[in-house]
């Protein structure tokens, strides 16, 4: 990638992050300043060995990293440093500038001017871990014993459909349930892949490559919605706040993603526990899939489907939908535990 380009793409991803600020996904922040104390000159690329995450602090929202000296503020290490960094996990992902932030990591932990930068991840407020995809694609019906529960083929291609970026929600976040237009609401946990560079036609055996990380996710959904109003599943998948994720994005060389035990509770009661092993399109095959039909672009998400154990695959005399109140728990191996609130 050329200067010209870079430039470009810093000057876009600011003004989109301000854009972004006034959207449904983190209505009371803005981003936090990208440090300015210095320029851009690392080059482009995925970071590695990473957790990541976004946390709130007055009023905006910040890049963090987790260590073993508590979690990172990117930007005022960067500044403390004179080092240049992304301010926001959008900036990071769409502007492949995981070298930066993995630099401004290295300097904090190796010395001690950067000392401040730390803080306790106690008592901190998550933000949306990404707030601006350029896309946000599902893949349905995508385990072999959810396809089963709920009586569906099991499907030839994958099965997809779409969220809106108003749906984002965040780690300890509330989902309000709209209940005026719908009262079938049910739970969804799904392994979350965020792309780090641009897929257009890529081969099954390079797709992985594709990917800068992962995070559990909840495919929040209303099931009348869904399949009541005419079967088409946008509607029921997409109302505002309907995809929490979080708390981490795990960099993609920490995690094989077709061997994670994923795990859903309510309350404290498990509903959903099962492994990315009964995918029945696994990660290299959705990516080079999705990749064929739409160019996937740095920071776009994909959403790969949801074990059995969903309240729609029971009996109909015996399903509870969610109701104001409930407390939902999803947790994958290595990416941590998503919780959320319904009111
Ligand atoms: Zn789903």
């Amino acid at each position: 990638m050329n200067i010209d380009r870079r430039d470009f793409l810093k000057t876009a991803g600011t003004a989109a992050a301000a854009g972004a600020a006034a959207g449904c996904a983190s209505p009371a922040s803005t981003p936090a300043p990208a440090a300015e104390a210095a320029t851009r000159s690392l080059g482009t690329g995925l970071a590695k060995g990473l957790t990541l995450l976004t946390f709130r602090s007055q009023g905006r929202d910040h890049l963090g990293v987790k260590t073993a000296k508590g979690i990172l503020d990117v930007a005022q290490a960067a500044a403390l440093l004179q080092m240049y960094a992304p301010a926001t996990m959008d900036d990071l992902l769409q502007q492949e500038d995981g070298p930066s932030v993995q630099a401004v990591v290295e300097a904090a932990l190796n010395g001690t001017v950067a000392q401040a930068a730390f803080r306790p991840e106690d008592g901190m407020e998550y933000g949306p871990l990404v707030s601006r995809p350029d896309k946000i694609v599902c893949v349905g019906l995508n385990y072999r014993k959810h396809a089963e529960e709920i009586g569906s083929p099991i499907p030839e291609y994958p099965v997809l459909f779409n969220k809106f970026n108003g749906s984002l929600n965040r780690h300890k976040g509330t989902v309000k349930l709209p209940v005026d237009l719908a009262t079938n609401f049910d739970y969804e946990v799904e392994l979350v892949m965020v792309i780090g560079k641009q897929a257009k036609n890529v081969r099954e055996a390079d797709a992985l490559s594709y990917v800068a990380g992962y995070c559990t996710g909840n495919d929040f959904t209303a099931r009348d919605l869904q399949l009541e109003t005419g079967g088409q599943w946008m509607a029921g998948k997409t109302p505002d706040q309907f995809a929490p994720l979080g708390p981490y994005l795990v960099t993609a060389d920490q995690v094989d993603p077709d061997t994670l035990t994923i795990e859903c509770r309510v309350n404290g009661e498990t509903r959903q526990s099962s492994s990315t092993a009964d995918f029945i399109f696994n990660a290299r095959q959705m990516i080079s899939y999705i990749s064929k039909i739409i160019t996937l672009r740095p920071g776009d998400i994909i959403f790969t489907g949801t074990p059995e154990g969903v309240i729609q695959g029971k009996p109909k005399e015996q399903r509870v939908w969610l109701k104001a109140g409930d407390k939902v728990a999803c947790s994958i191996e290595k990416l941590g535990e998503l919780r959320f609130q319904l009111t």
